[in-house]
């Protein structure tokens, strides 16, 4: 038996919260012979979950593999991460998803979903078994580093959704406005920087197709990183139309601007790009208000070759699962556009609901799995790639100095990450 009895900490709505643990379930007292656990200062929260991760196996382990992209999950306060199906081979069938799940189970770090793939080895062609999977208990499906482009095949797609009660999460890019070279935020440092330009309307021209393509079949969609006012925009006049509609934003789309393309240090090339500061801006009010609904990490290890060469060149994407809740505390929670119960729905509650996850986003109280994450609200410090628990080094929060939360993250009634 393993028990705890986790003492001082305060909740999401700051009242003192007292936690026994025992059998990887919370209770309603004191288990004898339980761990005590020192929690002063410190907030109890529901563990994170992350709707948006590359785990990169199998196929590309010198990246990151299950194992260690869920260690940095545990770090970053997770109990959960949806693996997205861009691995080789792609998760587009049962046999696939379940390969994914159970290096999950080996790994034994953070709960890990499969998403499935929506076609077949994201060609864009030919749909995958979207009900077949569904029917093996995959909740999410996505092409995402690829969009969707074939609107009578999103629209199958969603209709598929709608039978099965999952959801389609879309990478909401149109390939041919913003082509394969596109690489830099067209509005705001493209030009000046002679950068191909990634044009803010590949962006909002997809979610607009894609949302009336909801309401038409009456499937659920996901907006995966969304990046741009105009895109906000689009979903609140979505959501207000009662479409079945949920958007996602990056702590990096939330934190850092284009102007860090300045360098060209390939490490901010991601996609979609670093936007400017009135997107951003736009971002951080529809988190705050609602229209955006969860943070998504789009964790994006790649090893040091793929970061190489010249800018347009490069691999996009960046790590996150580290510093997502660091990046909205700093954004949302220090500026005071959101307090913790509302860190706890966009990273928690509503993730898990999105992609029907029942033992993730419960609240802290007896009967519930004892999946958790205690919190400093004011530690900071710099951050250092190298001590990352990723294989990869892509961290553009790299020599920042930041919120430094997380102390201690539990799943199922296990320590997965401690301090020191
Ligand atoms: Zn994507």
């Amino acid at each position: 038996m393993t028990a705890y009895t986790i003492r001082g900490a305060r909740a999401a709505g700051g009242a003192p919260i007292e936690l026994f643990v025992r059998d990887g379930l919370l209770v309603d007292e004191p288990v004898l012979g339980a761990e005590l656990v020192e929690a002063d200062g410190l907030l109890a929260l529901p563990g994170l979950v992350d709707p948006h991760t590359h785990l990169r196996e199998p196929g590309f382990e010198s990246s990151e593999t299950v194992a260690s992209g869920t260690a940095c999950a545990a770090r970053g306060g997770f109990t959960a991460v949806f693996a997205m199906a861009n691995t080789d081979p792609v998760t587009d069938s049962v046999a696939r998803a379940e390969h994914v799940a159970e290096l999950g189970r080996r790994a034994n770090h953070a709960e890990v979903f499969p998403v499935g793939a929506i076609t077949v080895g994201l060609a864009g062609e030919q749909l995958s078994p979207i009900a077949e999977m569904a029917a093996h208990g995959v909740r999410v499906f996505s092409d995402d580093g690829k969009c969707v482009m074939d609107s009578a095949l999103m629209r199958q797609a969603l209709h598929l959704a709608a039978q099965t009660g999952t959801v389609i999460a879309q990478h909401s890019q149109d390939h041919r406005l913003a082509g394969p070279d596109a690489c830099a935020d067209e509005r705001s440092v493209a030009g000046a920087l002679g950068l191909p330009g990634w044009p803010w309307a590949a962006e909002s021209t997809i979610i607009s197709r894609d949302v009336q393509l909801a309401e038409l079949t009456g499937g659920r969609l996901h907006c995966q990183h969304i990046t741009t006012a105009e895109s906000v925009e689009v979903v609140r006049w979505a959501k207000s139309r009662g479409v079945q509609v949920t958007a996602e934003v990056t702590p990096h789309h939330l934190l850092l601007d284009s102007s860090h393309l300045v360098g060209l240090d390939t490490t901010f090339k991601v996609n979609p790009p670093l936007r400017g500061p009135d997107d951003i801006e736009a971002l951080r009010a529809g988190l705050a208000d609602g229209t955006i609904d969860v943070v998504g990490t789009d964790h994006a290890p790649h090893e040091a070759a793929a970061k190489q060469g010249a800018f347009p060149h490069a691999k996009p994407g960046m790590l996150g699962l580290e510093q997502a809740l660091a990046s909205v505390m700093e954004t949302m929670v220090n500026t005071g556009r959101m307090g913790w119960a509302d860190v706890v729905r966009v990273m928690s509650t509503a993730p898990a609901q999105i992609g029907r996850a029942a033992s993730q986003g419960r609240p802290l109280r007896p009967g519930e799995p004892a999946n958790l994450v205690l919190v400093d609200p004011v530690r900071r410090g710099v951050v250092d790639r190298d001590l990352s628990l990723s294989v990869s080094r892509n961290n553009p929060y790299h020599g920042k100095e930041l919120p430094d939360p997380v102390e201690a993250t539990m799943w199922r009634g296990r320590w997965t990450y401690r301090r020191g």
